[in-house]
């Protein structure tokens, strides 16, 4: 019997800096570029009903791994959340010659991301995920919701935030504020 996969959402350190990498097959996505998204959608077998991916991939709220490809070779793998609250997992290929002639997508969308990597994925595409992201994220900024490194803010008490946001309130009201380092690492001087 195959071991359980992990069904707790994992991510990729740094996601923002491999964005870029899926501009390429994205762009081919829409019915003027031969990849319909009905075209590419993939059905989940547990699943009766379609999850919604709405204008995909502008619908992309986060990636939590992406894997680059090229002409001829390792196909493009990407995974994360849309604005709707369903999950996508995404691959694609192209021959030499790019998408506009010969190349092949898949998109399968659910509102659970327990389906995704149960139905989806394929063994080799799942030990990757595994192998290049981590299930222990710095928790989001209270204020803006990114991933960085947090530091404790005395006011409002407890609550973590990002340098930037530290920054910007210091700026905003400067005696208000009282701010120590935090446990999860962060240094601030003002
Ligand atoms: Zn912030």
């Amino acid at each position: 019997m195959a071991t359980p996969r992990i069904h707790t959402i994992r991510k990729m350190k740094n996601i923002q800096d491999h964005i870029p990498k899926m501009g390429y097959p994205y762009r081919f996505i829409g019915p003027e570029d031969g990849y319909t998204l009905e075209s590419i959608r993939r059905g989940i077998l547990v699943e009766k009903e379609e999850s919604a991916a709405g204008d995909f991939p502008h619908t992309i709220r986060e990636h939590f791994w992406i894997r680059g490809g090229e002409h001829d070779g390792d196909s493009w793998i990407s995974c994360g959340e849309l604005d709707n609250g369903n999950y996508f997992f995404y691959t694609a290929s192209c021959d030499y010659t790019g998408f506009d002639c010969q190349g092949g997508m898949n998109l399968w969308v659910s509102s659970s991301w327990k389906n995704i990597i149960d139905h989806a994925m394929p063994e080799g595409h799942y030990k990757l995920y595994l192998e290049q992201t981590e299930d222990k994220l710095p928790p989001r900024c209270d204020q803006c919701g990114r991933h960085e490194t947090l530091y404790k803010s005395l006011s409002p008490p407890n609550s973590l935030m990002c340098n930037l946001c530290m920054r910007y309130n210091h700026v905003l009201k400067d005696e208000q504020w009282g701010i120590r380092p935090d446990e999860t690492g962060g240094r601030f001087s003002v």
